[in-house]
């Protein structure tokens, strides 16, 4: 028979992972991928990228159901999807640390 959920049985150290997930899952946008900046030319040979000042961009690179995924980010929203970039992260790794958590209670048969 499963236990019910009860938080006030969390170690203090599981209930600060758990409101750190909370309070990013309300506030911050989530984005999964790496970033990736590339610079290019684009073959016009009067454009300044001919004599060496080139066309910088970046790309988000996504695997996504075993294939690669890339979209362009515009300047505009590169500051949005840095942090979304890093708040999946963040999220990842938090998840990850109440996951074993769960691992070791299960390990251990202690509910
Ligand atoms: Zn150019």
């Amino acid at each position: 028979m499963a236990e019910p959920f009860n938080r006030f049985k969390l170690s203090a150290a599981e209930r600060s992972f758990r409101s750190r997930i909370a309070q990013l899952a309300s506030g911050q946008w989530f984005l999964r991928g790496t970033l990736s900046d590339r610079s290019s030319k684009c073959g016009k040979p009067n454009c300044h990228c001919a004599s060496g000042e080139t066309h910088r961009s970046v790309y988000l690179v996504q695997s996504r159901a075993g294939k690669l995924r890339q979209i362009c980010v515009p300047k505009a929203w590169q500051d949005r999807v840095r942090q979304a970039v890093s708040d999946y992260q963040q999220m990842q790794r938090l998840i990850e640390e109440v996951s074993e958590l769960e691992w070791t209670r299960l390990q251990e048969r202690k509910p």
